[in-house]
């Protein structure tokens, strides 16, 4: 999350520069992708069950639509910002060209807390978002999907508001939407599953048998549970998982030497991730510091929580053992935590890439609700597998080629392949 110290925008600027620079990139084409296209900010008032009205922020940022339409998640978060969302459209951008979809990048966000919002607020708080938005999304323009704290419910109220307004099914408005009413079989896993495609991916070309391998992961909500179950179907151990604790408004790392047990977890566990701690020290989990999960002996660390959580301060208590880092989350790694890994030799995949499961399979989704036609779960997996592994692929032979950092290696492709779509369509 943002804080005052902290500011996620310019963090994606400064990785954007650094590649820039280093692709000598013209200046027209430099000040346009630095900063989105268009944005939008406005109010959602909304009438709470207390009987009072309560006001809340919206935001939507289109960073780039070159290659398609804008495309990305709308967060529910007590702490975003304007600029937290423009980092996070940006991100989209480089995210849906690096996997080679013919999408561009977007963002929304609300500032708001959905633990102390009751479902009939979170409705309105949907509906009043699409009532603000409706003439600059749609399924050829802009197309939202889940992100932190939102999920298929929310994209549902979202859908049948945009369609009450504009008169006709839209299904192409949204992604992410329940199984059964346009969504797609696999979109919930897909994120998770699509960091574990590229982690065994560079697990082989290390020659190192996922079964011989542990992990740490930061994060228990969508992302992580399914990361840590297809790690764990493939013979992995993650030894440890930090959550958020909204009672006492802090993070814990919760371990188990023997290897942590996802059901048993999920079982106590609320729908936003935070795992209860009293409940876990029960089932015989001790409980550590929130940033205990960085410093734990294992070959593979996961952050797939929030942004700005990997930094210098704690980048340095990474052990010598850890061999690779796989980002779950958008944005989780600063630039002197970057300097940190590299140094370290610890092989990274980064957001942009590793996390691009959840937006391929969006895409997967808008083409079977064009289609009108959904395909089996497994036609979906293994059609995201191919697309995750052929982009790791790409950015893995560029940075062997050009010897570079993995993420920047990951721009180099991104940021190529945007700069020619606007090129192409003769904007710069
Ligand atoms: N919110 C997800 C992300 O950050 C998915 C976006 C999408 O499916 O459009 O990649």
């Amino acid at each position: 999350m943002a804080s005052k110290e902290f500011n996620p925008f310019e963090m994606a600027q400064a990785q954007f520069d650094k590649v820039a620079d280093l692709l000598n990139l013209d200046s027209a084409t430099r000040e346009l992708l630095r900063d989105p296209l268009r944005e939008y900010a406005f109010s959602i008032p909304v009438k709470m069950d207390d009987g009072t009205t309560k006001v809340f922020r919206g935001f939507r940022v289109q960073h780039n639509d070159a290659r398609g339409p804008a495309k990305g998640g709308i967060r529910f978060h007590p702490h975003e910002t304007a600029d937290t969302v423009r980092a996070l459209a940006m991100w989209m951008t480089w995210k849906c060209a690096v996997v080679n979809i013919p999408l561009g990048g977007g963002k929304g966000g609300v500032i708001c807390d959905p633990h102390h919002l009751s479902a009939k607020e979170q409705e309105q708080i949907c509906r009043g978002w699409v009532r603000q938005m409706a003439k600059n999304v749609g399924p050829l323009n802009d197309v939202p999907a889940p992100d932190v704290m939102t999920n298929a419910q929310h994209m549902l109220w979202m859908l049948d508001e945009y369609e009450t307004i504009h008169g006709a099914k839209y299904p192409g408005f949204i992604t992410g939407k329940p199984v059964g009413m346009g969504g797609s079989l696999g979109r919930t896993e897909a994120t998770g599953y699509g960091v574990i495609f590229v982690l065994r991916e560079a697990l082989k070309d290390m020659n190192i048998k996922p079964e011989e391998t542990t992990a740490s992961v930061q994060g228990f909500g969508n992302v992580a549970q399914y990361a840590i179950e297809l790690y764990t179907q493939l013979g992995g151990k993650v030894i440890a998982v930090a959550s958020w604790d909204q009672q006492d408004q802090c993070s814990y790392t919760f371990k188990k030497n023997d290897g942590v047990n996802l059901n048993q977890l999920r079982n106590i566990t609320d729908k936003f991730g935070g795992i209860d701690k009293t409940k876990a020290k029960e089932l015989g989990y001790e409980v550590l510091s929130g940033d205990a999960w960085i410093e734990q002996e294992v070959d593979i660390l996961i952050p797939a929580a929030l942004e700005n959580q990997v930094r210098g301060d704690n980048a340095v208590k990474i052990s010598n053992k850890v061999k690779i880092m796989v980002e779950g989350a958008n944005g989780p790694t600063t630039p002197e935590a970057d300097k940190i890994i590299q140094e370290k030799g610890i092989f990274l995949i980064p957001d942009f890439l590793a996390n691009a499961g959840g937006v391929t399979c969006s895409y997967f989704e808008q083409v079977q609700s064009n289609m009108n036609y959904y395909w089996e779960k497994d036609e979906v997996l293994s059609k995201l597998d191919t697309k995750m592994t052929s982009a790791f692929r790409a950015v893995s032979d560029l940075a062997k080629k050009k010897n570079l950092y993995m993420r920047d290696a990951a721009y180099v492709i991104s940021i190529n392949r945007v700069a020619q779509a606007c090129k192409d369509r003769g904007w710069v």
